[in-house]
Formats: C-alpha cells, sequence, structure tokens
C-alpha cells in the first residue's frame, strides 16, 4: 500500500505547475522517452523587457523550426543557441524577448522559453492563445532525429496534462498561419501532418 501510494504521489508531481512564477517539476519523465524541462534560469535567459500574460489553457500549439541555428546536441551548444536566438529576437527584432514559448533541442531536453500562458511572438493572431514550440535546427531537407519527435509529442502531451494546452487542441505547422515561410522546413513539416490533432483547414481567428 506504501509503494502505491508514493507512485502516485510521483506521478501528480509531474505537473505541479505554479502560474505566478511559471515554475515546472523537472525532470519530467512521461512517455517513453525522458527528458528536463530547462527553466530560463537553466539557459542564462536575459531578463523580459515586457511580459503579457493570458488566461485559460490554450487551444493551438504551433510547430516551428530555428532555421539558423542549426541542430545543437550537447546541453551547452543548446544553452547557446537558446541565447543566440534570444539575442536576435531582443536586439535585431526589438522584441521584449525570445519569440517562442518552448523550445526542443538535439540534447533531448525542452528548454522554456516565453513559458507557459504567456503572450508570445511567434505567429501573429496567435500569440495569445498558443503554444509556440520550437524545434531547434534546419528541417527544410533532414527531419529531426527520431528523439527529438519523440520529446516534442511527449512535451505536448504533458502540456495538455499540465493544463496550459487544451485537450482538444488543434496543431499547426507556422506556415499555415502565415503567409512568407516556409517554417517549419518541408521535412518537419511533411512529419508533424501525421502528429495527433494536426488540421488541414485553418481556423478563421476572428470567430474563435
Ligand atoms: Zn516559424
Amino acid at each position: 500500500m506504501e509503494a502505491v501510494v508514493s507512485v502516485l504521489v510521483a506521478l501528480s508531481s509531474i505537473c505541479l505547475l505554479n502560474r505566478d512564477i511559471t515554475t515546472y517539476a523537472a525532470p519530467a519523465e512521461i512517455g517513453d522517452s525522458q527528458w528536463k524541462l530547462i527553466e530560463r534560469s537553466g539557459w542564462c535567459a536575459r531578463p523580459p523587457k515586457d511580459r503579457a500574460t493570458f488566461a485559460g489553457a490554450a487551444p493551438f500549439i504551433i510547430i516551428h523550426h530555428s532555421y539558423k541555428p542549426g541542430m545543437a546536441l550537447s546541453e551547452s551548444d543548446c544553452q547557446l543557441a537558446m541565447q543566440q536566438i534570444q539575442d536576435f529576437h531582443m536586439d535585431e527584432r526589438h522584441w521584449s524577448d525570445i519569440g517562442y514559448s518552448f523550445a526542443i533541442c538535439g540534447d533531448g531536453n525542452v528548454y522554456e522559453g516565453r513559458g507557459a500562458n504567456v503572450v508570445a511572438a511567434h505567429a501573429p493572431h496567435y500569440n495569445n492563445r498558443s503554444i509556440g514550440l520550437l524545434l531547434i535546427g534546419d528541417f527544410t531537407e533532414a527531419l529531426p532525429p527520431s528523439s527529438m519527435l519523440e520529446v516534442a509529442l511527449d512535451f505536448i502531451q504533458f502540456s495538455v496534462d499540465c493544463g496550459f494546452l487544451r485537450e482538444d487542441y488543434i496543431l499547426y505547422g507556422h506556415r499555415q498561419v502565415r503567409n512568407g515561410t516556409i517554417c517549419p522546413g518541408d521535412a518537419l513539416y511533411a512529419a508533424i501532418q501525421k502528429w495527433p490533432h494536426w488540421q488541414e483547414d485553418v481556423e478563421d481567428i476572428a470567430y474563435l
């Protein structure tokens, strides 16, 4: 009996989420793959210049690739990639913070960008009702390694379990909701069309 209780406690702690300060219980080990959720302090993120939140579980998740920087494999290279993306978004594009909500990196971990329930800058009209999920690398011609794809799928389920993505979420590739981009790359875009909840038709956002 004691063993059963301790297992239940361990499972429930996976999704501990404090919405005020956005902390997650980590490492997360769900599904078939094991990954850590590396919070902003773990990749030495700069503080945001501004920050707005939205309430409730997001109805959409939108998949991106970084194109540049390319694939990173070690934890230190992944931290550097996150810093480079944040610097580019804040210093060149003059955004308040890194544009994406979360990123999957080639070290097999998930990196917190703006985080859950924070208005992001990755897809106009969807920034206050979506998770912007980045896969770090150029996936125009080659797919991410299968381990990265598994972590992405695990993380999507984790987001539902934690209550920051709706159970009946809709998944899009960036190119579906933004003209003039080929993001998330042809290879990755072909792959996500087989993922749960991918939808070909784009909802008329005005009526949501
Ligand atoms: Zn994109």
